[in-house]
């Protein structure tokens, strides 16, 4: 007899619907699995067997073929295991195919026959029809983010085949909690002093503006850029959704409401693999740490020590805002939006207090080297960090909160998408001229920074952005810019590279 049961698998951040077809009939006993699956789906055959046997029901010792529909895709994981199972109870008539009519069924089975939870169960629900679908319990909120149709759930094969037999209830799922808070993020009222790198943070946030923070261990780089997040603005619906389909494909918790709505922080660690990083993956195509971030905040510390493959991995994301990942025929391609920061040491030692570094000029130089190329060149921010004076430690002002900055960040967001449909960060250089012209003082202060070397002609379009986005937070929209913006600018543009060692080894250049 043959089953037909609906189910669905996920490749990269998409789902897509899968027909698990079972038939059983004479011949020699066997079990053949065709229509692309992977090694994980392969070995399904050893689980479900397992389990249909300890929940009580008998393995057919016939001739099972099962078929994963379409056959032009490739299949990946252990969500069709139960699937499979209830297919090869209806083609063994063991369980009436009238019962799992318009229900959809996701899970990994162990071999007790307990349904476990799988990676991606909300692009894969997404994926579905409005019929019902069974998910493991531990996939609830998220199925039921994405579902068109009733989630259920059971523990295990043996009470789903009760529940759709009808000899006992489907356990009452909680209510998404769409209402509830998520968490806060850390704020900034945290941060004592660092005038200059609070408003680093606050032009990063508005302007969309990647930011890399030099300082000495101790600094408090990684407390600042943990709160980058907490400035941006909530995410929208859709922003919402697609994020939590990243996070759900990638086998993260959901939070208690269900829905990802505050923007994402990632912090990758520098031993983090490639395929950590972009995505990918021998037997999933799994998203990344650049795709996890996606409509938030991607933190690299010690931003000198990531591989170069790792850096050159961020090439795409940060130019197209995806990312692409191939894995034998196979190509997907995921979302990958974020804003950028980064933290180094100055130097090897890390620098520490004025006066303590011990680094020669050779070993500096190869630092900072290390750091240059493409990837530094990505910064349109780069803010030295200074230990805070002990005043400013035991101050008693507390600092401006993250919702008060977060609302000019907003402000000043809508103002750029308005009048160029994206971020400054995203102007071209063409564009500057009309939507940031500079005045006369500002023009004059630029050429001098050029002609004296002190800034390349990248550098020149960025400090220009950066003063867009200065502007657009003072509220100022409709004059050139002024020379106090470019002033500033150029001083959240630190330099990076030395010109050369030995006697001129203190002049840099942006
Ligand atoms: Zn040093």
């Amino acid at each position: 007899m043959l089953a037909s049961i609906p189910s669905a698998t996920v490749l990269g951040v998409r789902g897509s619907p899968v027909t698990v077809e079972v038939f059983v009939g004479d011949g020699l006993p066997g079990y053949h699995m065709v229509g692309m699956p992977d090694t994980a789906c392969r070995e399904s055959r050893d689980r479900v067997r397992a389990a249909i046997s300890s929940t009580g029901f008998g393995w057919p010792n016939r001739c099972i073929t099962v078929n994963l529909a379409p056959t032009t895709q490739r299949k990946t994981g252990a969500g069709l295991d139960v699937a499979i199972a209830i297919g090869v109870l209806v083609a063994s008539e063991q369980l009436s195919g009238d019962v799992v009519h318009r229900h959809a069924f996701i899970g990994e089975l162990g071999l007790d026959g307990t349904i476990r939870r799988v990676p991606g169960v909300a692009p894969m629900v997404d994926a579905l029809d409005d019929g019902a679908v069974v998910v493991p319990a531990g996939n609830v909120v998220e199925a039921q983010i994405a579902a068109r149709g009733p989630v259920l759930a059971a523990p295990d094969l043996a009470t789903a085949v009760a529940c759709l037999s009808g000899t006992r209830t489907w356990d009452p799922l909680d209510p998404v909690d769409s209402a509830g808070e998520p968490p806060p993020l850390p704020d900034l009222s945290d941060v004592r002093g660092q005038p200059v790198a609070r408003r680093a943070l606050e032009i990063a946030a508005a302007g969309g503006h990647h930011l890399l923070l030099v300082g000495s261990p101790g600094s408090g780089k990684t407390m600042l850029a943990q709160r980058l997040a907490g400035l941006l603005p909530p995410l929208d619906r859709d922003q919402a959704l697609e994020t939590t389909m990243v996070h759900s494909a990638a086998g993260l918790r959901m939070p208690p409401g269900g829905l990802v709505r505050q923007p994402p922080f990632r912090a990758p660690h520098h031993t983090t693999s490639v395929i950590g990083l972009v995505g990918g993956g021998s037997h999933q195509l799994r998203p990344g740490e650049v795709s996890l971030a996606n409509n938030g905040v991607l933190f690299m510390d010690e931003l000198g020590e990531f591989g170069r493959a790792a850096l050159e991995g961020l090439r795409e994301p940060l130019e197209e805002g995806v990312i692409r990942v191939a894995r034998a025929a196979i190509r997907v391609t995921m979302p990958a939006r974020f804003l950028l920061v980064a933290a180094t040491n100055p130097c090897p030692c890390g620098g520490g207090p004025p006066g303590a570094c011990e680094c020669d000029d050779g070993a500096r130089l190869r630092y900072l080297r290390r750091l240059s190329g493409p990837i530094t060149d990505r910064f349109d921010l780069r803010v030295v960090v200074h230990r805070p004076a002990v005043d400013e430690l035991l101050g008693i002002d507390a600092s401006e909160s993250s919702s008060d900055v977060r609302q000019r960040v907003v402000a000043a967001r809508a103002v750029a998408l308005s009048r160029a449909g994206k971020l400054n960060a995203a102007l071209a250089p063409d564009e500057l001229d009309t939507l940031a012209p500079l005045s006369e003082p500002a023009r004059a202060l630029l050429r001098e920074e050029v002609e004296s070397d002190r800034l390349t002609g990248r550098g020149y379009h960025r400090v220009r952005r950066v003063a867009r986005t200065i502007a657009d937070l003072d509220g100022v929209h409709d004059e050139p810019i002024s020379i106090a913006d470019i002033e500033l600018a150029l001083q959240m543009r630190a330099p990076l590279r030395q010109r050369s060692v030995g006697p001129m080894a203190d002049r840099w250049i942006a």
